[in-house]
């Protein structure tokens, strides 16, 4: 049996802030604000992982309400999401995500970003896409306002 799953997210993009992708500290003039560590990629990623098994959303998991989750990691709130997904008979078989980001050019960290998320997921790194977009200077990512992200994965049971 397969599900799959969808998951987006959106940060503003400040000075003087951490931009954090993947798990990987990316240097940046500006960086995602956000109430835990503010990693679009792991947050999409997350809410895909729930969203595949009808697990309601991030939000509803891990409230931005919730002192307990200021500045937090965001690995504990993928690694909530795994534990869930495998209690209930499922892996993960392969994920496919995009971050949207004007500036820098992801490229050169794109594969730490890959190796982080598939060490979570506990799959291997050639089943972990992580592309990179512009947003050909219009809209809140082309402007610089903005980071977003998609992602879409794919899991299995009885495996
Ligand atoms: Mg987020």
């Amino acid at each position: 049996m397969y599900r799959i799953g969808f998951g987006n997210d959106i940060h503003r993009l400040e000075k003087n802030k951490p931009l954090i992708l993947g798990g990987v500290r990316v240097e940046s003039e500006l960086g995602a604000v956000g109430h835990s560590d503010a990693d679009a990629l792991f947050h999409a990623v997350t809410d895909a992982l729930f969203g595949a098994l009808a697990l309601g959303d991030i939000g509803s998991h891990f409230s931005d309400r919730d002192e307990r989750w200021k500045n937090a990691d965001s690995l504990v709130f993928l690694s909530e999401a795994v534990r869930l997904i495998k209690e209930k008979g499922f892996r993960v078989v392969n994920v496919d995500s995009v971050i949207n980001l004007e500036t820098p050019k992801l490229r050169p960290h794109v594969d730490r970003m890959r190796q982080n998320l598939a060490q979570a997921l506990e799959i291997e790194i050639d089943c972990v896409s992580v592309k990179a977009k512009t947003g050909e200077k219009v809209d809140a990512v082309g402007n610089r306002q903005a980071i977003k992200t998609e992602a879409v994965v794919l899991l299995e049971k009885n495996f």
